[in-house]
């Protein structure tokens, strides 16, 4: 069975790896992989300049969902996955150019913990008076149409909470608008909570209370003395370690890199797929490139099916990285960084201290901070050149960290300023209704397959996961290769 895939970021690359696996099992499977760039990994790139690890687009996956480590130890990196440095985790919130920590027990959005909330400098006492009488608030009908992340923040919490919570932490993780993003989607467990409790702090603390339940029952178990997963887990070396250990896997003879796709063809027997002038029949293709690159091109296949998947939107954004000499810093606020609400109107939507988040990325006496920039809001940003986005970066982190700790005069010593283009897809409400029409149209045309961040999950974990899939999944259509015993070929 000959599979292409189309798209070189994290999720076509997970899936020539699964195709990989089941050569080596005996599959009789071969693979070409295409990708726009000249190089692979996708979103995922990472340098490190003079020992310190500059991260251009995500730095670390969230532990919790499991595919991205599984991952990373098959690939033998086991011992270069880094947790975050939970002890130190405090995130501030930019609030008329004050940094105000987040309270203690807030939990997806909802708080939990009654003293943090009332003695809180970021919410005025309405919103906490709010915040109170929410533990009131009845059950909701279940089957309603979806709805924004900020409609259901605000009817529990209040507009400030849509503010200075929902709309800089969802900004911090799409680029997004919590106007414009799905509940559902994006916030699955809450919506889940309001039917069955009402009020999202009564559900938090019955999850709350379940989940330690069952860990003292496991830890009676098995898991005695386990140290705490940490919220975040990175790689010692940055992301490109995992796209070079997934590179190293596969056959270069099967890679076709600064090779977009132009055109793709369904026909009797299968596909055809056009790039660089050359045209090649496949028995099966996965679309691993963004949503709106797929939809391009599978609209000539399908209108509908194009249609929807360009429907999807997607928001672009900036990293922009500065390294400057600790010893010349003034003192910095304890914790991770902070996050930027839209109404304090800057360019920044985050900063991360990552010389605070993962310990030994960073050369001792150095600090790097990771501003991110852009979003759904601010795409004009992109069009800035590195001296104007790095100079917005060091205005705005001299306002809102204090002249002292980091005056405009004091020269990084290194800038790393890296655009990411309709990058991130962004969940607009009802995308489980579009995602669910894509998936009945792709049923009808045998041998696609569609894996990446539009899909289910904007994360790394679930990018890996969905490549994967969609790789086993054609894998097990494959015959064996006759008389051949399995093992490395
Ligand atoms: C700045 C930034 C920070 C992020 N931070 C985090 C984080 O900390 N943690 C986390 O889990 N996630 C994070 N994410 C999200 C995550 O990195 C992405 O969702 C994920 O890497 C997307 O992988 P992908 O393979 O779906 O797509 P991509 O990485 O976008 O890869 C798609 C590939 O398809 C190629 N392509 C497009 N058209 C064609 C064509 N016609 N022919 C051939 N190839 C084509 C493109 O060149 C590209 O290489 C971040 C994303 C960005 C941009």
């Amino acid at each position: 069975m000959r599979i292409a895939i189309i798209g070189g970021g994290i999720a076509g690359l997970a899936a020539a790896y699964e195709l990989e696996k089941a050569r080596a099992a005996g599959a009789d499977v071969e693979y070409a992989l295409y990708e726009a760039c000249e190089r692979l990994g996708g979103s995922l790139a990472s340098e490190t300049v003079n020992g310190a690890v500059l991260e251009q687009g995500p730095d670390s996956f969230l532990t919790e969902k499991p595919a991205a480590a599984e991952l990373c130890r098959e690939l033998g990196l086991g011992a270069e996955l880094l947790p975050s440095n939970d002890a130190a985790r405090k995130t501030y919130i930019v609030v008329r150019n004050r940094l105000i920590a987040l309270p203690d027990g807030l939990m997806f959005l909802v708080p939990t913990k009654l003293i943090p909330t009332a003695l809180t400098r970021l919410f005025s006492l309405t919103t906490k008076v709010r915040m109170g009488l929410e533990l009131l608030i009845p059950p909701r009908p279940s089957g309603l149409p979806d709805e924004a992340v900020a409609a259901l923040v605000e009817r529990h919490f209040g507009a400030e909470a849509v503010d200075r919570l929902a709309d800089p932490l969802l900004s911090g993780i799409y680029g997004g608008d919590a106007a414009q993003l799905s509940a559902r989607t994006v916030l699955p467990r809450l919506v889940e909570m309001e039917t069955q409790y009402g009020s999202l702090t009564r559900g938090m603390l019955a999850a709350h209370r379940q989940m330690r339940v069952r860990a003292s029952n496991s830890s009676k178990e098995s898991n005695r003395g386990a140290a705490p997963r940490p919220i975040f887990t990175a790689l010692r070396g940055g992301m490109q370690q995992l796209v070079d250990a997934l590179v190293d896997r596969l056959d270069p003879a099967f890679l076709r890199l600064a090779t977009p796709v132009s055109s793709i063809e369904k026909t009797t027997n299968g596909w055809r797929v056009e790039a660089a002038g050359a045209n090649e029949p496949f028995d099966a293709v996965i679309f691993a490139s963004p949503a709106w690159a797929a939809g391009t091109l599978l609209g000539k296949v399908d209108l509908e099916l194009g249609e929807e998947l360009g429907a999807i939107p997607y928001s672009s954004s900036v990293t922009v990285n500065l390294v400057y000499d600790e010893a010349r810093l003034g003192p910095l606020p304890d914790g991770f960084g902070f996050l930027v609400p839209a109404s304090e109107g800057r360019a920044m939507l985050a900063c991360t201290f990552v010389h605070r988040k993962f310990l030994g990325r960073t050369p001792p006496g150095k600090a790097v901070f990771r501003a991110f920039l852009g979003g759904i809001r601010n795409e004009a940003l992109l069009n800035g050149t590195d001296e104007a986005l790095a100079a917005i970066v060091r205005r705005e982190l001299s306002e809102i960290l204090g002249e002292k700790t980091i005056g405009l005069n004091l020269e990084p010593e290194h800038i790393q300023v890296s655009r990411w283009r309709r990058a991130m897809a962004q969940y607009a409400v009802g995308h489980q209704d579009r995602t669910a029409r894509i998936a009945a149209r792709v049923a009808n045309l045998p041998g696609l397959r569609l894996a990446g961040n539009a899909y289910d999950g904007i994360g790394i974990p679930d990018c890996i996961r969905l490549g994967r899939k969609a790789a086993k999944e054609l894998a097990a259509l494959a015959a064996p290769v006759p008389n051949l015993p399995p093992g490395p070929r």
